[in-house]
């Protein structure tokens, strides 16, 4: 049955919606702020819910950061009570599931930004130091030999060398092939995209003939990453809340939690509807529960 989901909500529905879930989870570019700029009511809704005694974390794609720059970005934005403790970011999880899944001995090979790097660092993981003359070649460069892992993020120095070596640790069976996530673009104001590491992760699948295992979302592993981490989250009692369908309503559905589109990022409201009204069952994954313009409509929720 096609025409499931994808139900506008407006005050009252939204307030009923909030009462019945304990766990709210954010994606962050789109739904909360674009770039450096908080959307408009978002601090205030922010501030409310945990006020109101939910817990509320913030799940990002965006592997650019260790958490504790995200702490002094939200604090820049304005959002003054978010901790450490309520995110969750694609560099982190990543480290966390180099550390305590695959239990990584050895180095990894890191293609992204410092960011990444520091967020491994701190986790006790090692990665390979790149200083590499920019008119090297693959000739040129010794391979590390304990390589144990290559970890594929957003890189914005990203060059052909680094493609390279990275397709040779890959020949090696037991080299890990991680990526951060696999969004393919990222909006910029004017009109102007960036591309995203699903991309540079779809170069090197193709170069090594390998699929990498996505630490972001869509994948599950954030989800349990947060499970781990605060006791008694109940997959029912959740909300995920995101911009991009492909993305976040897919890890929402992935994870067995409500979704809810907001209309300030990505998709539009005709794209969610398209997926559910596809003959395809697959792509009813991408179609969300509730759709809101902005997240500034709960602030009416909470008023009345
Ligand atoms: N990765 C990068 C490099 C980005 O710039 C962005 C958004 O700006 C994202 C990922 C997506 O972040 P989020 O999951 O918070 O939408
Ligand atoms: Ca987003």
């Amino acid at each position: 049955f096609g025409f499931k989901g994808c139900q506008k909500i407006r005050g009252p529905q939204i307030r009923n919606l909030l009462a019945a879930k304990d766990f709210i989870l954010f994606d962050c570019d789109g739904v909360i702020w674009h770039g450096e700029k908080a959307i408009t009511g978002a601090v205030k809704v922010v501030k409310a819910l945990i006020q109101r005694g939910k817990n509320v974390v913030f799940v990002t794609n965006n592997s650019t950061r260790p958490r504790e720059n995200y702490v002094l970005k939200f604090c820049r934005l304005g959002f003054t009570d978010v901790m450490l403790e309520q995110i969750f970011s694609s560099s982190y999880c990543s480290a966390l599931y180099l550390r305590d899944v695959i239990k990584i001995c050895g180095q990894v090979f890191v293609i992204g930004c410092d960011g990444l790097r520091r967020e491994l660092q701190e986790a006790g993981i090692p990665c390979v130091e790149e200083a590499d003359d920019p008119n090297a070649t693959i000739y040129d460069c010794a391979l590390a030999p304990d390589v144990k892992a290559v970890l594929v993020g957003h890189d914005d120095k990203l060059t052909f060398l680094k493609l390279a070596k990275a397709s040779c640790y890959l020949r090696d069976p037991d080299c890990v092939f991680l990526a951060t996530d696999t969004d393919p673009w990222h909006p910029l104001s004017g009109g102007r995209i960036l591309p995203g590491s699903g991309s540079l992760t779809a170069a090197l699948e193709v170069a090594s003939g390998r699929k990498a295992t996505v630490i972001g979302k869509p994948s599950r592993f954030m989800f349990e990453c947060i499970s781990s981490q605060f006791s008694g989250v109940d997959p029912s009692q959740c909300l995920m809340i995101g911009d991009r369908l492909e993305t976040d309503m897919l890890f929402g559905s992935n994870c067995g939690l409500d979704t809810m589109l907001t209309l300030t990022g990505v998709s539009q409201f005709e794209e969610a509807q398209e997926y559910r009204n596809s003959e395809q069952t697959a792509d009813h994954s991408f179609v969300p529960d509730y759709v809101v313009d902005t997240i500034a409509d709960f602030i009416a929720a909470f008023e009345e």
